[in-house]
């Protein structure tokens, strides 16, 4: 670790992920520049803080390689296409991200890593593992691109956990060339991100990092080929296993589902001959169908790990999901109300839109670049109406005429602040008691709100205003 003293690190961005990788390697004695395109307030007062600890910082150029610059470290957020990159490349400095930094601070007592990604699911699917491990007795964390810098966690020492939960997204794998997992899974793959990798092929590639070097289980989607390739293709430890989960019953090293429970066929003795119950449909909360794949992946990680089935039934059962993930908001006049703001692209929405029968969709915002069909088509027999709400919504109203027709929409041409409630009254007038109000936008927020929070508190406070005139 004494190799950063004196090492002259570029990092790119002064976000969260930055001014943690910054500090972290300041700390070392490293000679740190922080480099920022924004000149703003906000990147004023960190970048003040930053210099008082002694780093230097570059506001208002985000382009050019910093004289002398031995490594560059960047955040999330920057495009491989940056003009620094290509300077750092050019003049032959490596380029990498946080998750790389972390991985290469960790001693030789480090906590392993189980290491989970997808197109969705992986925040939900990183708590839950977290609270199995935690259920087992295990010291653990979630950590990654769930909110917390893996690189703070990592420099608590190696006797701080006994392993982590880690929530990895595709840019910080892309950066992350000597990350080996004990054990990772790849949820499911979809289109996404695609401006900022270039290309579906170079998206997957990017995710499938995440099983290089694994030592004991790749976890892969049955239902999701895409992420078996990667496991086929991925160079890892001898001994390591492709573990499957599905939704139906388990083949041989692979959990599943049998008559509402869910079954581990890979870590016991005979797999052949044996099946262990780890736990039971009803433990996992919300039960939609894609969220029980979102535990089998978990337990399957768990398990690889060593941990005992009751553990996982536990740590299923004390699991509850983030705000705005399927949320139940309330009941009104026997319509079941669900803020599922997170489903800010077409595969998050097709999820919760699976699991209810009759629906009254809230839906639009804005699309970036996404294409409507075939969520509108697989969803149409379970439309009671629809509300369609913000920038893009012509998009979804054309795919609905298309294979819908039949489905009253109600296209609300208003972005003011009162919009959300009137789309929820819309959505309660199209309503039949039994019925389910679901708002799983299929795109972003913000073109009406700040963020999917601020678009699901507004979803929330319009039922409660509709509870209280009822
Ligand atoms: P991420 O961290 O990958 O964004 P989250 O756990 O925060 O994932 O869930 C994001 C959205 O994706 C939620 O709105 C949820 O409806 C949907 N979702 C969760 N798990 C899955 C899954 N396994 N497949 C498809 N959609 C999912």
């Amino acid at each position: 670790m004494t190799s950063w003293q004196g090492r002259n690190v570029t990092v790119a961005g002064l976000g969260v992920s930055g001014v943690s990788a910054a500090r972290a390697l300041a700390g070392l004695g490293a000679a740190v520049t922080v480099v920022d395109g924004g000149d703003g307030e906000t990147h004023r007062a960190r970048a003040a803080e930053l210099a008082d600890s002694g780093m230097s910082v570059r506001l208002g150029d985000a382009e050019t390689l910093p004289e002398g610059t031995d490594l560059v470290v960047t955040s999330p957020g920057w495009k491989p296409s940056s003009p620094l990159f290509a300077a750092a490349a050019a003049a032959g400095v490596d380029v990498v991200g946080d998750v790389e930094i972390a991985w290469r601070l960790r001693g030789p007592d480090a906590a392993p890593w189980l290491a989970i990604t997808g197109t969705n699911g992986k925040t939900t699917t990183t708590q839950m593992l977290a609270s199995i491990l935690a259920a087992a007795g295990l010291r653990t964390a979630a950590v990654g691109n769930i909110g917390t810098p893996i690189v703070d966690v990592v420099l608590e020492g190696d006797d701080a956990y006994d392993v982590l939960a880690v929530e990895l997204s595709s840019y910080q794998l892309h950066w992350a060339p000597s990350l080996r997992a004990h054990s990772a899974a790849v949820l499911n793959l979809a289109p996404d991100h695609l401006d900022w990798h270039g290309s579906m092929e170079a998206y997957a590639a990017d995710k499938g990092r995440i099983y290089e070097g694994n030592q004991v289980a790749c976890v892969y989607n049955v239902a999701d080929k895409a992420t078996e390739d990667l496991v086929r293709e991925a160079d890892v430890e001898e001994g390591c296993r492709a573990i499957g989960f599905t939704l139906n019953a388990p083949a041989p090293s692979q959990l599943g589902v049998v008559d509402g429970i869910l079954v581990d066929r890979a870590f016991v003795p005979d797999r052949q001959k044996q099946a262990q119950e780890l736990a039971e449909v009803a433990d996992v909360s919300p039960p939609a169908p894609h969220n029980i794949a979102n535990a089998l992946a978990a337990a399957g990680l768990a398990r690889a790990f060593g941990v005992q089935a009751t553990a996982v039934r536990e740590g299923l059962r004390a699991f509850r999901p983030d705000a705005h993930r399927i949320e139940h908001i309330a009941d009104v006049d026997g319509v079941a109300y669900i803020d599922d703001s997170k489903a800010t692209n077409t595969h998050a929405a097709q999820a919760s839109l699976a699991a209810y029968e009759s629906i009254v969709w809230v839906a639009g915002g804005l699309a970036k670049g996404a294409t409507f069909d075939e969520l509108v088509a697989g969803a149409a027999a379970r439309l009671r109406g629809v509300v369609l709400i913000g920038a893009d919504r012509a998009l979804i109203r054309e795919a609905l005429a298309r294979h819908a027709p039949e489905v009253p929409v109600v296209d609300l041409d208003r972005t003011d602040t009162g919009a959300m409630s009137e789309a929820v009254r819309q959505a309660a007038r199209l309503a039949r008691p039994g019925d389910t109000v679901l708002m799983a936008p299929a795109c972003a927020s913000m073109d009406m709100f700040t963020n999917y929070n601020k678009r699901g508190d507004a979803f929330a406070a319009a039922v409660r205003e509709l509870g209280a005139s009822a």
